[in-house]
């Protein structure tokens, strides 16, 4: 089946295609149409990047534990660059994991597609300094980094957990997916989560 990303922010989109073996890292940098923004060439470059890619591929299959025939079968990602950050290295493995991640036949809430791709950086120790601290929010779907610091905490639980999740979701998307895998509802374990860091707790979702 034909899989194709546009994964936009200010700095970068990947377009991934199907199918085959070895998968091929290809960057289109367009930051030469913009006048007098050549940091990406002569800071990062194509090279690096597509090492980078390569890397963060295989750490993203490692921690979702996929064999060659469980992951997705694009055979071509491409990432077309737009503008220059400081922190693309952090940015990137959250791409990234948008390329390889489950989305639940369409049904997993955005929030905990990105949670999943911040937590993927949180294990590479890329969280931006910047993030909201662990334990932090009153909603377990409130921000990508509150989702990924709570991913965190139900891997510690259950190790692998993500990785199961991230498998569960190949064709459908139910909240019901943590009980199944941790014994409690996704609320419990965040009343759970919050309740040992003493902090307060709100359990409506966010639509
Ligand atoms: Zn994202």
């Amino acid at each position: 089946m034909s899989r194709t990303h546009f994964l936009g922010v200010a700095l970068l989109f990947l377009v991934a295609f199907p199918p085959a073996h070895a998968v091929k890292y290809r960057v289109v940098d367009r930051t030469g149409y913009i006048t007098g923004c050549n940091r990406f060439k002569t800071e990062i470059g194509s090279f690096y990047t597509r090492q980078l890619m390569r890397a963060a591929s295989s750490f993203i299959w490692l921690t979702f534990n996929e064999s060659i025939g469980e992951r997705k079968d694009h055979d071509q990602v491409t990432l077309v660059i737009h503008g220059f950050q400081w922190s693309f290295r952090k940015i990137l493995f959250h791409e990234m994991t948008h390329v390889w991640q489950q989305y639940g036949n369409g049904k997993a809430p955005r929030g905990l597609v990105n949670g999943i791709a911040d937590y993927m950086r949180l294990r590479a120790g890329l969280a931006p300094k910047k993030w909201a601290q662990r334990g932090s929010g009153l909603r377990w779907d409130e921000s990508y980094a509150v989702m990924a610091y709570f991913l965190d905490h139900c891997n510690g639980l259950k190790n692998g957990f993500v990785a199961e999740l991230n498998s569960l979701m190949e064709d459908d998307y139910s909240d019901e997916f943590f009980s199944v895998m941790l014994g409690k509802t996704v609320d419990e374990f965040w009343m759970d989560y919050k309740t040992e860091l003493d902090l307060p707790v709100e359990l409506s979702k966010v639509e």
